[in-house]
C-alpha cells in the first residue's frame, strides 16, 4: 500500500477515523470516545494515536488527512476559531500544524457538515453527477448546511458559506444559539421536534407516544414521535408535519435563491425518510414559481452516517 488517506471526523462525544486508498475505498477505521475534558491537546493525542494505530499495519506512507469538526475554523492554517461543544471552545488552537507535527503528513480541516457536503458530492449523489448544483441540510441536534454550485463546495471568506439551518422563518419565534429569534433550527431540529412530544405527552394529548415511551419523556425522540403519528396520534403526526413545513419552507427558500439539482437531507432527523421528504417536495412545488421546481430533486443522503468520515477521506485527497 504506498499512499493512503486518511479522514477523521470530530465530534462532542465520538472521534471516527478512517483509513482509505488513493481511490477513496476504506481499509479500515474506527471509532473511540473524544474524552475532551482533556482539553485540545488531549483530544490531538487520541487523534494521532488512533490514526497511528489503525495506519501502521497497513504498511505504505500518510498521504493527507482531512478532518470534519464542529465549529468555526481559519481554513488557510487548520486553526480552530470556536468550537461550541467543547470545553475552552478550543479558540486559536493549531490543530492542522500539531496533527502534521506528530503524524508527517498534510492536514487539513473543514467544518463538519461542510466535509459531509463533500462526501456527499465525491461518493454520494455526486459521483453520477460530478457538475451538480446542491443544497446539503443536516438536520440532527442542530440543523447544519452547505452548499456545492457547480460542483464546487462554495466556502465564502470564512469557510461559513452555507449555514442554511440558521435562516428566520418564524421573525418572533423561538431564541436559537446562534443570537437570533425563530431560525430554522428551532423549528426542526432533532431537540425542537422531541419538545413538542414532550410537550404533548405530558399533555395527555398523545396517548399512543404514551404507550410507546412508557410515560418516560427522557425517551421520547423524531423516531418513537413517529410510531405514534403511525400507530394514530393526530397531534404528533401534526407536529411532524409542522416541522417538515419549515424544513421545506426553507428548502424552498433556497431553491429559490441557487435553483440547485438536488436538496440532500442528512443527519438522524432526515433518517425519518419519506414522512419529511414527500413533505418537503410539496412544499417546494407550491412555494417556488420562478422556474419548474419539480425537477429540484428531494433526496435523502446516500451515505447515511459514513457521510462525514467520507468527506475528510475526499478532503485529504485533495491535497
Ligand atoms: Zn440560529
Amino acid at each position: 500500500m504506498s499512499e493512503l488517506l486518511v479522514g477523521v471526523d470530530l465530534g462532542g462525544t465520538r472521534i471516527k477515523a478512517a483509513v482509505a486508498d488513493g481511490a477513496g475505498r476504506i481499509l479500515v477505521h474506527a471509532t473511540v470516545p473524544t474524552e475532551s475534558y482533556r482539553g485540545p491537546e488531549g483530544v490531538i493525542d487520541i487523534i494521532a494515536g488512533l490514526v497511528q494505530r489503525l495506519a501502521t499495519p497497513l504498511g505504505g506512507s500518510l498521504h493527507g488527512l482531512g478532518m470534519g469538526v464542529p465549529g468555526l475554523i481559519d481554513i488557510a492554517t487548520g486553526t480552530t476559531k470556536f468550537m461550541p461543544n467543547f470545553p475552552t471552545q478550543w479558540r486559536d488552537v493549531p490543530v492542522a500544524r500539531m496533527l502534521t507535527d506528530k503524524l508527517q503528513c498534510p492536514v487539513r480541516l473543514l467544518n463538519d457538515v461542510r466535509t459531509a457536503a463533500l462526501g456527499e458530492l465525491k461518493f454520494g449523489h455526486g459521483q453520477q453527477q460530478p457538475d451538480l448544483t446542491m443544497a446539503f441540510f443536516a438536520i440532527g441536534t442542530g440543523v447544519g448546511g452547505a452548499v456545492v454550485v457547480d460542483g464546487k463546495l462554495r466556502l465564502g471568506p470564512l469557510g461559513a458559506a452555507g449555514e442554511l439551518g440558521h435562516q428566520t422563518l418564524l421573525p418572533d419565534g423561538p431564541r436559537c444559539g446562534c443570537g437570533n429569534h425563530g431560525c430554522l433550527e428551532t423549528l426542526a431540529s432533532g431537540p425542537a421536534i422531541t419538545a413538542e412530544g414532550v410537550r404533548l405527552l405530558h399533555t395527555g394529548l398523545a396517548p399512543r407516544l404514551y404507550e410507546l415511551v412508557a410515560g418516560d419523556a427522557g425517551r421520547v425522540n423524531p423516531r418513537e414521535m413517529q410510531a405514534a403519528a403511525i400507530a394514530g396520534d393526530e397531534l404528533v403526526r401534526e407536529a411532524l408535519d409542522r416541522a417538515a413545513t419549515y424544513l421545506g419552507i426553507a428548502a424552498a427558500n433556497v431553491v429559490t435563491v441557487l435553483h440547485p439539482d438536488l436538496i440532500v437531507l442528512a443527519g438522524g432527523v432526515a433518517e425519518l425518510g419519506d414522512i419529511l421528504l414527500d413533505r418537503v417536495r410539496l412544499v417546494i412545488r407550491q412555494r417556488v414559481g420562478m422556474f419548474p421546481a419539480h425537477e429540484v430533486r428531494v433526496e435523502q443522503s446516500l451515505l447515511g452516517e459514513q457521510v462525514g468520515m467520507l468527506g475528510a477521506i475526499a478532503l485529504a485527497g485533495e491535497f
